[in-house]
């Protein structure tokens, strides 16, 4: 399989309607794949392994939105700081401390969702609802987090055939994103939902999403 042109405008044109936001998941991609799509038009582009995506920021157009959307190793914050637009998988409040300080060095505003757990899948990151709760109430008090704006939330369902729990996966994070939603700050403006990836993308945006992450579907499985 390889870059599919036809289907990305697809899915794009699909999206669109929706006012939802398409994230193609460039990782392990190449540089001139990535520059057929940019050529297309599309700015949007995720990657979850950090020395690849300061390789790809080099090389690539500045005008790029780069989304880190992996696990996020607290040491390695410093590489992407000066530039990344959204970090998907904030996990833990160290990791969200360490973007907030490697922001002020930069002197830039980082945008973040904070990763929740919602599935069944032990090998997944996020927080659960009282640990979201908790760290909601302490970004809501003025100046506490200078350098980080929370955007919204991220969720991954379980890697199962089951869309009926797939889909109670995703309507659960819709409604703690709801929820939460009420809340704006200076360090929260909740805006945005990320959940869908290529097998279960339509299951998300009819539970709620408004930005989906899609790689294989489009670039072609992985080199
Ligand atoms: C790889 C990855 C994706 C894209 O997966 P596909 O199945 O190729 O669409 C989405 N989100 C995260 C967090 C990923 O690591």
């Amino acid at each position: 399989m390889k870059l599919n042109i036809r289907k990305y405008q697809q899915i794009q044109q699909q999206l669109r309607e929706k006012n939802v936001t398409l994230v193609a998941v460039s990782k392990m991609q190449s540089v001139a794949d990535i520059m057929v799509l940019y050529e297309n038009g599309h700015r949007d582009f995720g990657e979850n392994y950090v020395q690849e995506l300061v390789s790809k920021f080099e090389q690539l157009p500045k005008d790029i939105r780069w989304h880190y959307i992996g696990h996020l190793q607290t040491n390695k914050v410093k590489y992407i700081a000066p530039f990344v637009h959204l970090v998907h998988g904030v996990d833990s409040e160290k990791l969200l401390i360490e973007i907030n300080k490697q922001a002020a060095r930069n002197n830039r505003v980082i945008d973040c969702l904070l990763q929740v757990f919602i599935s069944k899948d032990e090998n997944k990151f996020g927080f659960d609802e009282a640990e979201l709760k908790t760290l909601m109430d302490k970004a809501s008090i003025p100046g506490h987090f200078r350098n980080v704006r929370i955007k919204g939330l991220m969720g991954m369902a379980s890697n199962t055939e089951d869309n009926d729990l797939i889909e109670t996966e995703f309507k659960h994070l819709n409604e703690l994103f709801v929820q939460h939603g009420a809340s704006h700050t200076e360090s929260i403006d909740f805006e945005t939902l990320s959940m869908g990836m290529s097998a279960d993308y339509m299951i998300a945006v009819n539970a709620g999403s408004n930005m989906v992450r899609i790689g294989s579907l489009i670039f072609g499985s992985r080199r």
